[in-house]
């Protein structure tokens, strides 16, 4: 059974988490697709060539706790601008969404560009505050030393990046629900996503 779930939506809306609840619920396999970009972004900030380390990138380099800081963050939505890195990118992603068993795969452009025939298609968001607000916390707990008004700034600093490139921005696909989880408690949200995606396996 092939079926893609595409998750897309700017930083700290909730993706992650609803995308590993609907993969679980599933029984399908998950990837989150900023962890390449980060991948590669840790890799320049250690000195490499954005499209080389694309180019190189293995399953081993997705694992690094690195890939969790703020730093890494911002350079990979610099890196995520450049076509070449993006293309290296593609294929894997691809084949991993097309995988028997179901595939749910969370990211920026998955629903326009990466899967433009998934199956079922959510556009999660939230209010930059609320967004903010959940990642400074999520920082805190793992020792990142930052301000909230820095997390504010950055996070909509990388939204405009993203929203705003011309290779693959980050947008709504035409055919996806969003999904806003300003007000709604994690359990409300993954609630909905399980069945926004059960409504269209029928
Ligand atoms: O989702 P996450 O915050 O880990 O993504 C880090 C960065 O990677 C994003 O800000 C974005 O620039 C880039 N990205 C992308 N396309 C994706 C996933 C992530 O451009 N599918």
């Amino acid at each position: 059974m092939i079926f893609t779930v595409a998750i897309d939506g700017p930083a700290a809306a909730g993706k992650g988490t609803i995308s590993k609840a609907v993969a679980a619920h599933f029984g399908f396999a998950y990837l989150d697709t900023g962890l390449l970009y980060r991948a590669v972004g840790a890799k320049v900030l250690d000195g490499a060539d954005p499209v080389d380390a694309a180019r190189a990138l293995s399953p081993d380099d997705l694992n690094a706790d690195v890939l969790r800081t703020h730093a890494v963050a911002q350079a990979a939505s610099e890196v995520a601008v450049i076509a070449d890195v993006r293309a290296a990118l593609l294929v894997f992603q691809r084949d991993f969404a097309r995988r028997s068993g179901g595939a749910v795969l969370d990211g920026r452009d998955i629903g326009t560009v990466i899967c433009p025939d998934a199956e079922a298609k959510i556009f999660v968001t939230a209010s930059a505050a609320c967004r903010a607000d959940r990642r400074f916390k999520e920082l805190k707990a793992r020792g990142n030393d930052i301000s909230a008004d820095q997390v504010l700034a950055d996070v909509i600093a990388r939204d405009k990046r993203d929203a705003e490139r011309a290779e693959a921005p980050m947008i709504a696909a035409a055919d996806a629900v969003t999904l806003d989880t300003s007000d709604l408690t994690i359990e409300q949200a993954i609630a909905k996503a399980v069945a926004l995606v059960d409504a269209k396996r029928t």
